[in-house]
């Protein structure tokens, strides 16, 4: 693979539903900061919650919002082998242990005096060989048909890991360190056994006829090391899960990642920005101004404060370029929008007048933004994003 063509970096959404505006915001983030060389991938694992349907209309709407990718775009559910090898990996150097507890009981423990929040506090670390056997005996006769497996936890020798964090607030400002917990967290889940698919008979797929139900954090570390990502950015709602991560990599023998971990957009209530906060994805804008990509790139890019200094005004240059008058039925469609973000409407308009497409059109201002993107500029505090005012300014 060529430098030009291997990605620097990733962007990584789960197919569970539409993306809204805080997603974007950190895809268009993710590429400057990859200076476009991101490569996708469909973070699929949670087969239950994710779908073929939301992965098009994922990529539709960053491909509308002017993002071209890298690379092969790869899958977990199609990564199943490689995650069952590191698991195998661990389990035969003993680092890796079944774990019988049920959500009730690890919730109990939990609350025990001195428990460390969110922590798994190692009920079944030490169950000896008889203990385990009888407990795993219970749950393979429970269940439905062919019973269920014990999760598969593991057999963590530290308490913390440091990674390198290159934003986040929380790290060290001179070190750029940041330190995090790190427990026996889980690498498989447990679960049903397949019908049809006991250990060892026909039709076992290696995984010792379970569900493949490996872990996100033992998926993404594998994903990153299989792409050659050497630095992820992401939402700061998944930092505290970096430590974890890297000391998993560094168990596998893994090159180490680099994190940028960037602030959340959050809701008029300035909770996280969630569905109940009304207009937040793409398709719901559209539905408002058909136009509604190139507007939401403009406030994407002027949310980045001093980060794509020389963008903000790009949008406007692009635009005042257009001596095209916008065709009828855009203008009307962009009527309720037009008060606001002007600029970006005559934009979408002029792109629709000369027949580029809004993809192409918002990738050049894209690009216009890569020149000057600056990491160090970026503003540290959650951004908020109020869909009424955006609709009606
Ligand atoms: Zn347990």
């Amino acid at each position: 693979m060529s430098t030009s063509t291997q990605p620097a970096g990733r962007y990584a959404p789960s197919p569970s539903g539409d993306l809204h505006i805080g997603n974007l915001r950190t895809a268009v983030i993710a590429w400057l900061r990859a200076a476009g060389r991101l490569a996708l991938r469909i973070d699929d694992i949670d087969a239950q919650r994710t779908s073929p349907h939301f992965t098009s209309r994922q990529r539709a709407d960053l491909e509308e919002l002017g993002l071209r990718f890298v690379g092969p775009v790869a899958r977990q559910q199609e990564t199943y082998e490689h995650y069952e090898s590191a698991l195998q990996d661990l389990q035969r150097r003993g680092l890796v242990y079944e774990c019988f507890c049920s959500r009730r009981d690890i919730q109990d423990a939990v609350r025990a005096p001195h428990a460390i929040p969110g922590r798994y506090p190692g009920t079944c670390r030490d169950l000896s060989v008889e203990e385990a056997g009888r407990k795993r005996e219970e749950l393979a006769a429970g269940g439905s048909r062919g019973g269920r497996v014990p999760a598969l936890r593991l057999r963590s020798d530290v308490s913390s890991w440091e990674v390198t964090e290159l934003f986040a607030a929380e790290a060290d400002p001179l070190t750029r360190v940041y330190a995090g917990d790190v427990d026996d967290m889980v690498l498989r889940r447990g679960g049903n056994i397949l019908p049809g698919c006991a250990p060892g008979e026909p039709g076992d797929d290696g995984a010792g006829g379970h569900a493949r139900d490996y872990a996100y954090n033992l998926a993404v570390v594998v994903d990153d090391a299989l792409a050659h990502v050497r630095e992820v950015v992401r939402g700061d709602d998944l930092l505290s899960s970096a430590p974890r991560q890297a000391y998993l990599a560094h168990l596998l023998g893994l090159p180490e990642v680099q994190y940028v971990h960037v602030p959340l957009v959050v809701g008029p209530e300035g909770r996280r920005l969630a569905k109940r906060d009304g207009a937040v994805t793409l398709a719901q804008l559209r539905a408002v101004d058909p136009g509604a990509s190139a507007r939401v790139l403009e406030w994407i890019l002027g949310s980045l404060g001093g980060a794509a200094a020389g963008s903000a005004g790009a949008a406007e240059r692009l635009a005042a370029t257009s001596a095209a008058p916008a065709p009828a039925d855009t203008a009307a469609a962009s009527s309720s929008a037009a008060a606001g973000g002007a600029a970006a409407n005559a934009a979408a308009a002029e792109a629709a007048a000369s027949a580029e497409s809004l993809a192409d059109r918002n990738h050049r201002v894209l690009l216009e933004a890569l020149e000057s993107f600056d990491l160090g500029k970026l503003p540290r505090d959650s951004v908020p994003f109020d869909p009424d005012h955006f609709i009606s300014p």
